[in-house]
């Protein structure tokens, strides 16, 4: 019987743990921690994941703001916010929402913010910091990755783990994350030669690819932990029955919203034959949110020198 990760009843037990260590913080007279999210523009895929983020941080008793800059705004202009917020003794966490219009430099603003408050872990010191072992911010996406693993009671240490996608938010650092848990890592990209082959290796296989059902009955073996990151729009009714046939609850998305939500693992193929796998929506992308408060947490402990981080 395969089983079906649940991402959301694990980001709700993370949210639940954050929220109890941030009422202690307070109970002991520390002030909330602090996040603010910087949102460029008007992108409505953007404005709905600092949306989910900011609520999120209401939801755990932090204190979070965004500052809203519209689309025109200078690399400049935007550099001068980000070392307002670093100065900003109350901002633990700063959040840049990427992408950025195209006259700002990206590698330059995320440098600009102070490793201390790099609760997204983009900066090249918390990615030196992850592969140095040292303690230090990981990316969400891929640390709610490795929590629900853990949480499940999947075994790592030892394991063959198969990363599809080589991303700077996903697939390196979830690379190095499965690495720092004592699996045997290989990680595949665009010019992976017969890619089918390196990944029936895996007994843990991740993928994050971006793009929808990508990977088939024919990249699994029997029993992997199949963990789909992808999150893709589609909205051809004829893919939709083809990926997902017979199913209702997908057609009807697709009636009411015009189109339903695919990982880049094609579920009816790969669930019967996987041990264990991550449903989409309601897999890995519940744990980003938490993993970004849980980050935030960290930050305030660690810059009011509370021992230990978060844990
Ligand atoms: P990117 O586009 O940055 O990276 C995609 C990776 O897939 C690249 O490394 C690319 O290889 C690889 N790839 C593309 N085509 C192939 C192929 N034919 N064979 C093997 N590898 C291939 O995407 P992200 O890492 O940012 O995101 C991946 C997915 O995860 C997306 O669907 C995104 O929406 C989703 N996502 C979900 C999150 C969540 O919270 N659940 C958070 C972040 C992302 P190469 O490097 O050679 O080009």
């Amino acid at each position: 019987m395969t089983r079906i990760l649940d991402g959301k009843a694990t980001a709700a037990a993370i949210r639940a743990e954050v929220a109890e260590r941030v009422r202690e913080l307070t109970a002991a007279g520390h002030r909330p921690p602090g996040l603010t999210a910087v949102l460029v523009g008007e992108d409505p895929a953007s404005q709905a994941y600092v949306g989910s983020k900011v609520r999120g941080c209401a939801e755990v008793g932090m204190v979070s703001r965004t500052i809203t800059p519209p689309a025109t705004i200078s690399e400049s202009e935007l550099l001068g916010i980000v070392d307002g917020l670093n100065r900003d003794e109350t901002v633990d966490g700063i959040l840049v929402q990427l992408p950025l219009p195209s006259q700002i430099s990206e590698k330059k603003v995320v440098e600009r913010i102070s490793p201390e408050k790099d609760v997204d872990g983009f900066h090249p010191v918390s990615v030196g910091r992850l592969w140095l072992d040292q303690e230090g911010f990981t990316p969400a996406t891929p640390t709610g990755i490795v929590e629900l693993l853990k949480r499940n009671g999947i075994p790592l240490a030892g394991k063959r783990a198969v990363v599809v996608g080589r991303s700077a938010i996903v697939g390196k650092p979830m690379a190095g994350l499965l690495l720092r848990e004592h699996c045997t890592v290989t990680v595949c990209h665009s010019r992976t030669a017969d890619l089918p082959s390196v990944t029936r290796e895996a007994d843990i296989l991740v993928a994050a690819v971006g793009r929808p059902a990508f990977l088939g009955g024919e990249h699994v073996r029997e029993g992997a932990m199949v963990i789909d990151v992808g999150i893709n729009r589609i909205s051809d009714p004829a893919q939709v029955e083809r990926l997902f046939p017979g199913d209702e609850d997908r057609r009807r998305q697709l009636a009411a919203k015009g189109y339903t939500i695919v990982g880049d693992v094609h579920y009816t193929e790969i669930a019967p034959k996987a041990g264990a796998i991550t449903p989409v929506p309601g897999g890995v992308g519940p744990l980003t949110v938490a993993m970004v408060l849980f980050n935030t947490l960290k930050a305030a402990r660690l810059r009011q020198e509370l021992s230990g981080g978060a844990r």
